[in-house]
């Protein structure tokens, strides 16, 4: 069985009160007033946040970014859809801009030839998991199987394998999930902000939610594709593009494949224009630690 989104965090928000409920029980069996009380709420919190909390500030992790001036990520999920994957790929590549696709290992097998499109376009593929299942109770076995299933479609598609980034459906982890993945040379990756262009909040919005978070080593999640399988229109994502690219290159900003800004020495296709060379900082990142 497979939990949805609602039935994930409703299942997750049970986990936090029989956490917090076996802190009650133990004070009252002990004696102790409200220690394992005040205990269980603290890893209850931390729990629920470290599910959810993928793009959440108050669990960012500081990793290498490489924050020269001018280099952003632009990261599309939930694709390839052939309403979109295939536009937005070109437009990138027309405008000497690389982007990486968090891709569905389930449509990637659907539309194989989008796969090698946005290869052969000089992008990056990374996996987003094969049919979008939420991961919070995912055993480490249906973890395993999710990536390899994408990376035998992506293999298939483009002769080469997927670069070892991963993104969590939902952003939803469980609290072994970035170790599931570290073991086979995965890193889980999260994204910044909350542009939330799968509302449809309208092309504006999208493009004015995007400028905000626009800075060097910034990264930035929309969608090229609908992961729910309800095939929800992401036409406001594609028509933001051009005005998000011209405000990116306003500020001197090109984005980069993901695996160049976090330095992880990976990359599954041609080189794309180089990020210039300079000193790394530590900076922000909202992932787990690779
Ligand atoms: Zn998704």
């Amino acid at each position: 069985m497979t939990l949805g989104k609602k039935g994930t965090w409703a299942a997750c928000t049970f986990v936090g009160f029989l956490i917090v409920a076996a802190g009650v029980a133990l004070d009252r069996a002990l004696g102790t007033r409200l220690a394992f009380t005040l205990a269980a709420l603290a890893v209850a919190t931390v729990y629920l946040g470290w599910s959810f909390g993928l793009a959440m500030p108050l669990l960012r992790t500081r990793v290498d970014r490489i924050r020269q001036p001018g280099s952003f990520s632009l990261t599309f999920d939930d694709g390839p859809d052939p309403r979109n994957t295939a536009e937005i790929s070109e437009l990138l590549a027309l405008r000497d801009h690389r982007a990486t696709f968090f891709v569905l290992g389930a449509a990637a097998r659907r539309h194989p030839e989008l796969v090698a499109k946005v290869h052969d376009d000089g992008h990056e593929i990374a996996v987003h998991g094969y049919d979008h299942r939420l991961l919070a109770f995912s055993l480490p076995s249906v973890v395993r199987r999710q990536v390899e299933e994408t990376e035998a479609a992506v293999l298939a598609a483009t002769g080469r394998p997927p670069v070892r980034l991963f993104r969590a459906p939902h952003g939803v982890r469980s609290p072994w999930l970035a170790t599931t993945l570290k073991r086979r040379g995965y890193r889980l990756c999260g994204w910044d902000g909350r542009i939330f262009d799968t509302a449809n909040p309208g092309i504006p919005t999208i493009v004015a939610r995007v400028r905000h978070m626009l800075a060097a080593g910034a990264v930035i999640l929309l969608h090229d594709g609908d992961g729910s399988g309800k095939g929800a229109s992401r036409r406001q994502t594609v028509d933001a593009l051009p005005a998000i690219l011209d405000d990116a290159e306003a500020r001197g900003l090109h984005s980069i494949r993901l695996s160049a800004l976090l330095s992880t020495g990976e990359g599954s296709s041609v080189p794309p224009r180089e990020p210039p060379r300079g000193r790394r900082r530590s900076a922000s990142e909202r992932e787990t630690p690779a």
